[in-house]
This record gives structure tokens, C-alpha cells and sequence, in this order.
């Protein structure tokens, strides 16, 4: 990819706008940095497909995720961030002035890039879950529990993202299933006492779904009893994958260091990447605790970690 060197060249270019990136945003717009946020075709990340935030301090009744994230962009804009829409395309972070490009080719130039392109939901990789999504396949019971109105369906997964989709689809469905392959669940304890004491919910322990059956809609699931190999069919009408998610870093492969799982690497206790001026935050390099509160705090220490390193390298700016 060859450089064009734009006449405006930023100072700071955000990727991605969850928590983290917009945290930044309101941080780096505070520092009179004027933020750019390249905010992708699904803006505001993960938060938008969730309904209630009972943990996100400062808001003691809960606060819808949406809701949530509308409020983060708004304080952002507020102090100067510059917001563009659309996916990035390719980037060349190998030394500043880095290049964004879109995916409809604009370039964008930067001083400093944070990346916080976040996590998305993992699936199991069967040829009948991809052929059958949005016909009663779904990662995402916030926007599709509301077809299920009095049906039965399966949950997959047994961390608190399993749960909390599972607890959320006893509002509609007149069944839910949460199937487990192993015999304990990894959510917390306040999650596993809600579904233990749901009366809709009920569990199926050691088990995979081998097969998601159905032609035009998911008619049920095949079974695979882990400690027995005894495999059996359940009828239902919906099939829920929450199984845990991995980190959007395609883009950024060969340019930042990565762990094994794709996740980017981190110095200790700061944001910085394997490239200089380059920082990540939220989900995209946090595998442990990926919570909202998580990332904003991380957001927050990349735009402090950008402003130091644009104090540094381009003190005109100071
Ligand atoms: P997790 O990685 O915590 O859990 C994934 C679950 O899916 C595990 O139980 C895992 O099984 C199972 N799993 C993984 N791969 C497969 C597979 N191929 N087939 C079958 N099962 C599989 O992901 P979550 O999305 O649940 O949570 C991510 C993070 O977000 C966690 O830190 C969680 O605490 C947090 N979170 C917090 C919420 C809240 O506080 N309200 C809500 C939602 C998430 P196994 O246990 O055997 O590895």
C-alpha cells in the first residue's frame, strides 16, 4: 500500500467505538487532541445488542446498553470528537504517520492510532448452524428472542453470556434449554442461581450439538452426550450460540504483536502495542475481563498513553 500523504494529517484516529473507543475519544477530545473515531458499520460494539447494564457503576437502576452507549458517543462529541462512519479497509501501521484506509479506499492519515475494535461472538463452525442462521440460529438473544414467542429453544455455552441470554429468552420462549459440555458452569455464581432457580430453564449437562437439523428452520439439535458417546435429537425452534467470543483483529495481522488466540499484545500496564504509537484498548486486547467498565478504563489509560507519546514525538502539538 503506498502512502499518500494526506494534507491533514490527524493527531489521533480511534478504531472502533464500544467503550473503550469512545472513552478515548472523550479523553483524547478533553486533551484538545481533536479525536478522530472511525466508528464501523456496527457502532457502539457489543453493548448494543445487550438489554440491561446492572454493572456498569454510576447508574443504580441499570441502564439499557444502547442507551448507554448514545450517552458515551454524545459526552465524546461534546469536547470535539470527529466521528466517521464505515469500516476500515487495510492499515499500514509500520511507522508514523500511520494510514487508515477505508473499505471505500478515503485515507486517512495519523500522528497516533488506539485500536478498539473489540470482540465478536464465536460460533461452532457446523455447515447446518451457518446454513440456518436467522432461521432460528441466532448469537444474539437480545435481537432475536422476540421471534421465539412460546417456542422451545437451546442455549449453547456456560459462561455468564449463556446464562444471561438464557435468563433473557424465558420472557418469550415457552422452553429454554442450556446445553453444556461440561458438568459446571464457568459463569458467576449470581448468574448460575438465577437459571438454577428459573423454572423455564432447564440443563443439559456434557453434551455438544453435533448438528443443528432442519431444511428451511431449525427443527431441533443432535446430541452428543460427552461421557457416554450416546447421541440422541431434541426437537426445538431456535438454537442460541453463546460460546464465547474472539477479538476483531483481522485487519491488524503482521503489523501488531498477537497472542496464540489473536488478541493484542500489551506492555505491562500500559496500552502500548509492538508498533510505537500505535495503543489498543477494551475487548480487542483483554481476554480475562472483557467488561464494559473494563474497557472504558482502558480506553481512558490509551489516550493518556497517546498523549504522552505525541507530547514526546510531535511536541509542536503541546
Ligand atoms: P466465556 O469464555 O466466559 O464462556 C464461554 C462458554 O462457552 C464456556 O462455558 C465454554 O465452555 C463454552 N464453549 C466455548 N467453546 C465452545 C464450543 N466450541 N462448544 C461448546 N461450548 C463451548 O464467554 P462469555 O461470552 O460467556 O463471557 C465472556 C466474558 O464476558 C466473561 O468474562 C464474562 O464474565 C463476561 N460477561 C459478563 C456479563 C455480566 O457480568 N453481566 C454478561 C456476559 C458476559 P467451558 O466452560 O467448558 O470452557
Amino acid at each position: 500500500m503506498s502512502k499518500t500523504l494526506s494534507q491533514n494529517i490527524r493527531n489521533i484516529i480511534i478504531i472502533g467505538s464500544g467503550p473503550a473507543g469512545l472513552t478515548a475519544a472523550l479523553y483524547a477530545a478533553r486533551g484538545n487532541l481533536k479525536p478522530v473515531l472511525i466508528e464501523g458499520v456496527q457502532a457502539g460494539g457489543q453493548l448494543m445488542i445487550t438489554t440491561e447494564v446492572e454493572n456498569y457503576p454510576g447508574f443504580a437502576e441499570g441502564i439499557q446498553g444502547p442507551k448507554l452507549m448514545q450517552e458515551m458517543r454524545k459526552q465524546a462529541e461534546r469536547f470535539g470528537t470527529e466521528f466517521i462512519q464505515g469500516d476500515v479497509g487495510r492499515v499500514d501501521l509500520k511507522s508514523s504517520p500511520f494510514l487508515i484506509e477505508m473499505e471505500d479506499g478515503i485515507q486517512h492519515v495519523a500522528k497516533a492510532v488506539i485500536i478498539s475494535t473489540g470482540a465478536s461472538a464465536k460460533l461452532l463452525g457446523l455447515e447446518s448452524e451457518r446454513k440456518l442462521m436467522g432461521r432460528g440460529v441466532s448469537a444474539c438473544a437480545t435481537c432475536d428472542g422476540f421471534f421465539f414467542r412460546g417456542k422451545d429453544v437451546v442455549v449453547i455455552g456456560g459462561g455468564d453470556t449463556a446464562l444471561e441470554e438464557a435468563i433473557f429468552l424465558t420472557k418469550f420462549a415457552e422452553k429454554v434449554s442450556i446445553i453444556h459440555r461440561r458438568d459446571q458452569f464457568r459463569a458467576s455464581k449470581i448468574m448460575q442461581d438465577r437459571a438454577l432457580a428459573n423454572p423455564k430453564i432447564g440443563f443439559i449437562w456434557d453434551t455438544v450439538v453435533a448438528d443443528v437439523l432442519g431444511d428451511q428452520v431449525v427443527t431441533g439439535v443432535r446430541l452428543n452426550h460427552l461421557k457416554t458417546n450416546l447421541i440422541t435429537e431434541m426437537k426445538c425452534d431456535g438454537v442460541f450460540v453463546a460460546i464465547g467470543h474472539e477479538p476483531n483483529t483481522k485487519l491488524f495481522t503482521g503489523q501488531v504483536k498477537m497472542d496464540e488466540r489473536g488478541y493484542i499484545v500489551t506492555k505491562k500496564e500500559t496500552t502500548e502495542t509492538s508498533a510505537e504509537g500505535v495503543f489498543a484498548a477494551g475487548d480487542v486486547q483483554d481476554y480475562r475481563y472483557r467488561q464494559a467498565i473494563t474497557a472504558a478504563g482502558t480506553g481512558c489509560m490509551a489516550a493518556m498513553d497517546a498523549e504522552k507519546y505525541l507530547e514526546h514525538h510531535h511536541p509542536s502539538l503541546s
